[in-house]
């Protein structure tokens, strides 16, 4: 049924030429999303070719989790993604759960370890899961076609489809697009998904990044530039979305999980409703008999890092600031809730985000309906697939993203 496989040869990529191995498989993008994807159908014994602009496979992966990669999370499902058709992740999570992943570490001769959130790590770093990966591929008889830019898609009923290259045409009876999303430019990220979009009249929603961090101005920037390296554990809600998580003031805003996690939902002149102290309630304490002796600023100031707990403090405005000079037992209820709603209601609105420059994924992509959910298949097209962050589902942050990239591979994988 499939064509004989071909053995792995380190010299081959020097002594033959793409016509030497014509590939059955061409896939565009050795990102997570295309390795895995080019694993899975050379060990089904495919000719698989994959193209990059990149000198280096899949920068992204190699600098995932600061370095040391949130290969996957244990707790995976689609309501952990955002989708304009949120169930589309669904069949491949159930087909490629999380396990399947952790067992192709074992194979790589790799682990991974929970961390809070359910989130794994590789023990061994990003760049060893990158380069084993890699070596797995090249092992299984994959070509691959690096510092090469793909700058135009066409079907073509003569070979099925036709890819325009910085360095010449390529062609191939399957094509898999996997070129990711604009997020991030310096690792590559670049919107060429959206532009073969319209060679091949498929719909694209447009990119938003996600997962990126917020800019502030002013009196709110001079605080998180006094503040900044300062980390915290933070409840974040806005537009209806919460995420609880750390938080970290820097020099240009605001960033940490929690506020690269409500990024991606949060909307221009929105403001953000923070909660500096989730695990305690302010109000309760005030109201503490316990505490009547106590100066409020001290019990609110207890509640958070101390060089907060001052700047807060000194941004009160000033009935409130007076009311914070005052004992506990002195205090009148609406007192008591307007100094709660100062630390666990703190009302930020940022000037905006870093944007894609610092986005670690990004919204929108090829419209799912275009696609099967469980081979990546178009349905317009056949013969063309879409996997990872080119197709229009951003994960939270977790390793969310990197395990959509390898579900859709594996399955885009097995179908090819
Ligand atoms: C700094 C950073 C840290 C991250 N950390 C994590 C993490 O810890 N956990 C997690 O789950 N997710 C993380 N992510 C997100 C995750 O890396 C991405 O979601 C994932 O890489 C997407 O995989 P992909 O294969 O779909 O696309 P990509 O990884 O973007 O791969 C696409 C490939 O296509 C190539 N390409 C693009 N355009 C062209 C073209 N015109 N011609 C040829 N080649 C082209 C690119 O060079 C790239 O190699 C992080 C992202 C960033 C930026």
């Amino acid at each position: 049924m499939f064509a004989p496989r071909i053995p792995y040869n380190p010299a081959m990529p020097q002594t033959k030429t793409y016509a030497d191995f014509k590939p059955q498989v061409l896939i565009l993008g050795a990102g997570p999303a295309g390795l895995l994807c080019a694993l899975t159908a050379a060990q089904r014994g495919l000719r698989v070719t994959l193209v990059d602009a990149s000198e280096i496979t899949a920068r992204k992966l190699r600098a995932s989790g600061g370095g040391r990669s949130n290969c996957t999370n244990l707790d995976v499902g689609p309501e952990r993604y955002l989708s304009a058709n949120p169930r589309f992740p669904a069949q491949a999570l159930k087909r490629y759960p999380p396990r399947e992943f952790l067992t192709l570490l074992g194979r790589l001769g790799l682990s991974a370890s929970e961390e809070d959130h359910g989130r794994m790590f590789c023990d061994q770093g990003a760049t060893p899961l990158t380069d084993a990966l890699e070596g797995a591929c090249r092992k299984a008889g994959c070509r691959f076609l690096l510092n090469r830019q793909v700058e135009a898609v066409a079907a073509d009923p003569a070979c099925g489809f036709r890819v325009e290259t910085d360095k010449g045409p390529l062609d191939a009876p399957r094509l898999v697009l996997a070129l990711g999303s604009p997020a991030w430019p310096a690792l590559g990220g670049t919107d060429s998904t959206s532009r073969l979009a319209g060679g091949l009249s498929l719909a694209h929603l447009p990119a938003r990044p996600a997962l990126t961090p917020f800019a502030c101005t002013g009196a709110m920037l001079a605080l998180c530039r006094e503040l900044s390296g300062l980390g915290l554990a933070a409840r974040i809600s806005c537009l209806g979305k919460t995420s609880t998580d750390g938080l970290l003031f820097t020099h240009q805003g605001l960033s940490g999980p929690a506020a690269l996690q409500i990024s991606s939902h949060w909307r221009k002149g929105e403001a953000l409703v923070i909660d500096l102290a989730p695990q305690a309630d302010l109000r309760l304490l005030l109201r503490d008999p316990a505490h009547g002796r106590h100066l409020a600023r001290t019990v609110l100031a207890g509640l958070v890092p101390r060089r907060l707990g001052d700047a807060l403090l000194a941004a009160l405005p000033p009935e409130l600031a007076a009311a914070a000079d005052r004992r506990c037992a002195e205090l009148s209820k609406a007192q008591m809730q307007a100094l709660a709603d100062s630390i666990h209601a703190w009302r930020v609105t940022p000037s905006g985000t870093l944007g894609m420059s610092r986005a670690e994924a990004a919204s929108g992509g090829l419209d799912t309906s275009q696609f099967s959910p469980k081979t990546f298949e178009c349905r317009t097209l056949p013969g063309l697939f879409a996997i990872g962050e080119a197709l229009d589902v951003a994960g939270e942050l977790g390793g969310y993203n990197l395990h959509w990239a390898w579900a859709s591979g594996f399955c885009a994988g097995q179908a090819v």
